[in-house]
C-alpha cells in the first residue's frame, strides 16, 4: 500500500471511531468500473465541498464526464458546519480600509481578546499578513465588493432557479438579521442603509424594540437590527446533500476517502495523472476546488497561490427550545446564530493557522460567551456538537478563479473565504463555463495569476 494511503486509512480509522462522516457518503456510491479508472475523464474535480460540487454540476450539465474526489470527511470539509448564510448583502473583500486601525491581529481573533494568529517564525505568513494589509485600501476593497456583490446576487439566483422556492434547502423568505449592540457601529450601519440602497437588496432598519419583536432572545441593551430580506439561509449539511443527490441525477461519479497526493505533468506541460491514495487516474482538466487544501496540491506540480487556512467553529445544539426565528449574524460580536435541526448553531471564530488538529478552547469559549451575551434568551445547556472548519482565504479577500499558469490543463476554483456558500454557484457555473471553452473567462480579477502579477 502506498505510504499516503496508509496514512489516510490510519487517519480514517481513528475518525471512524467518532460520529463523522465522509462528505460524499450521504449517496450509495459505485466502485469505479476498471473501464472507468483506465479511461479518460474529461474533467476531475478534486474536493467534494460547495465550490467542487456547484462546478462539478455546471460541467456535467455542459456535457462533460465528471468525476469529484474527496478525500476527507465532514471535519476536514468547511462546507458542512458553517452557518448557511446565503448573504449577498455581505459580499465585500476581508481586507478592508480601517482594518490596519483596527489592527489585523486583533481580526484573526476568536477569544476576543488574543490574536489568532500563530506568528512565530512563518516567513509565508508574515509574506501573506503584508500582502493582506496592502489590500486595506479604499479602492481595491470598492472593485472587490462590487464584484462580489454581483456573484453573490447571480449565486442567489442559480440557487433558487436550481431548488425553485421549495421549503428544503430554503426555509421561507424570512431574511437575516444584523443586530447591533455598539453605538459606533450601528451609526454606521444606519448611515450605509440610508445612503446605500442596492437594488434588490433594499434592508430596513429597526428600532429596539422592533429588533427584540423580530428576535426575542436578543438582549435588552441591542441598539437597533438591519433586516436584509433578500439574505436567505440554508442549513449546510441539506444544501450538500441535495447538491449530490442533483450530481447522481447528471451522472457524475463521486468517491470519497479518496485523496488526491500529487498531480504529475505531461510532456507537454499540462496534467497527465491524477495519484490518489486509491489509484491514479488520466484525466484531459483538472480542476482543484480543494478549499484550504488546494495549495498542498498545486506544490507537488511546484506551483504556488497565497491561500491560508482561516479556522472557525460551529457550536450546535439540536432541538433546543426556543429556536432563533431567522438567520443571524451579530457583526461587531462575529458571531452567526442560525435555527439547525430544531436548535439553532452558534458560529466564529476565524484564526489564522489551520495546521493544528486539536480544537482551541480559548477560541471555542470566546465564541460561546459572545453569543451568551447578546443573544442570552436561548438555552446553551443541552450537549452540543462541536465543528472546526478551515475557511480557504487569499489575502486580497477575493476567491481564486480560473485557469492555473504553468499548467495548461489545471483550473482552480478556491479562496471563498466567508462567502463560499454564498457564492458557490456562481463560481461554479463561471468556471465550467470557461473549461468548456464556452468563449467566457471567469473574472479577470479572479484569475490565480494575478497574484503573480503584483
Ligand atoms: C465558522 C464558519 C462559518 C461560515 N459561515 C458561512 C456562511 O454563513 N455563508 C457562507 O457563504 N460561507 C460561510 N463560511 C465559509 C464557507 O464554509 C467556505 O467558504 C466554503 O465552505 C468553502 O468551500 P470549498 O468547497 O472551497 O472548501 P471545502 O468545503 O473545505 O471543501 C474542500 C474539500 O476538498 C477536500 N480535499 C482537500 N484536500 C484534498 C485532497 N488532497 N484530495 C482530495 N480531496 C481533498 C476536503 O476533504 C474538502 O471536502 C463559513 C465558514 C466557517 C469556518
Amino acid at each position: 500500500m502506498h505510504p499516503e494511503a496508509a496514512k489516510d486509512k490510519r487517519v480514517m480509522e481513528e475518525k471512524g471511531r467518532s460520529e463523522d462522516k465522509a462528505i460524499l457518503g450521504s449517496h450509495p456510491q459505485e466502485a469505479l468500473t476498471e473501464a472507468e479508472w483506465n479511461g479518460d475523464w474529461d474533467v476531475i474535480v478534486v474536493g467534494g465541498g460547495v465550490i467542487g460540487l456547484w462546478s462539478a454540476l455546471y460541467l456535467a450539465r455542459s456535457g462533460a464526464k465528471v468525476l469529484v474526489l474527496d478525500g476527507g470527511t465532514s471535519q476536514d470539509c468547511c462546507s458542512m458546519g458553517n452557518a448557511g448564510l446565503l448573504a449577498p448583502s455581505r459580499c465585500k473583500p476581508l481586507p478592508e480600509p480601517g482594518r490596519i486601525r483596527e489592527g489585523i491581529a486583533g481580526m484573526f481573533s476568536s477569544s476576543g481578546c488574543s490574536p489568532g494568529v500563530s506568528f512565530g517564525l512563518d516567513p509565508d505568513l508574515w509574506g501573506w499578513l503584508l500582502r493582506f494589509a496592502l489590500h486595506c485600501r479604499r479602492s481595491p476593497f470598492q472593485k472587490g465588493s462590487r464584484i462580489l456583490l454581483e456573484m453573490g446576487l447571480q449565486s442567489l439566483e442559480l440557487m433558487e432557479a436550481e431548488f425553485g422556492q421549495e421549503e428544503e434547502p430554503f426555509p421561507a423568505r424570512e431574511g437575516v438579521l444584523y443586530p447591533y449592540f455598539q453605538r459606533m457601529a450601528w451609526v454606521r450601519a444606519v448611515h450605509q442603509v440610508r445612503s446605500r440602497q442596492i437594488p434588490g437588496l433594499e434592508a430596513e432598519l429597526l428600532s429596539p424594540g422592533e429588533a427584540r419583536e423580530a428576535e426575542p432572545g436578543l438582549a435588552p441593551s441591542v441598539l437597533g437590527a438591519v433586516l436584509q430580506e433578500r439574505d436567505r439561509r440554508t442549513e449546510p449539511e441539506r444544501l450538500m446533500s441535495r447538491l449530490q443527490e442533483a450530481l447522481h441525477k447528471e451522472g457524475v461519479r463521486m468517491l470519497s476517502l479518496t485523496r488526491v497526493y500529487a498531480l504529475d505533468a505531461g510532456l507537454r506541460g499540462g496534467v497527465q495523472r491524477v495519484r490518489t491514495t486509491c489509484g491514479s487516474l488520466r484525466a484531459k482538466q483538472v480542476l482543484l476546488a480543494a478549499g484550504s487544501g488546494t495549495r498542498d496540491i498545486l506544490h507537488s506540480l511546484g506551483l504556488w497561490l497565497p491561500l491560508r487556512a482561516g479556522t472557525g467553529w460551529s457550536i450546535s445544539f439540536s432541538a433546543a427550545d426556543p429556536v432563533p426565528k431567522r438567520g443571524m449574524l451579530l457583526e461587531e460580536a462575529r458571531v452567526g446564530i442560525t435555527p439547525w435541526a430544531g436548535g439553532f448553531r452558534v458560529t466564529g471564530g476565524l484564526e489564522l493557522s489551520g495546521r493544528e488538529k486539536g480544537i482551541r478552547r480559548l477560541g471555542l469559549q470566546g465564541v460561546l460567551r459572545r453569543a451568551r451575551s447578546l443573544m442570552p434568551g436561548l438555552d446553551y445547556s443541552g450537549r452540543p456538537r462541536i465543528w472546526r472548519g478551515n475557511r480557504p482565504l487569499t489575502p486580497d479577500g477575493l476567491p481564486v478563479v480560473g485557469r492555473m499558469p504553468g499548467a495548461g490543463n489545471v483550473w482552480v476554483a478556491s479562496g471563498h473565504a466567508n462567502l463560499g456558500l454564498t457564492l458557490g454557484a456562481a463560481s461554479g457555473s463561471r468556471v465550467a463555463e470557461a473549461m468548456g471553452g464556452f468563449g467566457k473567462e471567469p473574472i479577470h480579477a479572479l484569475a490565480p495569476d494575478r497574484f503573480l502579477r503584483d
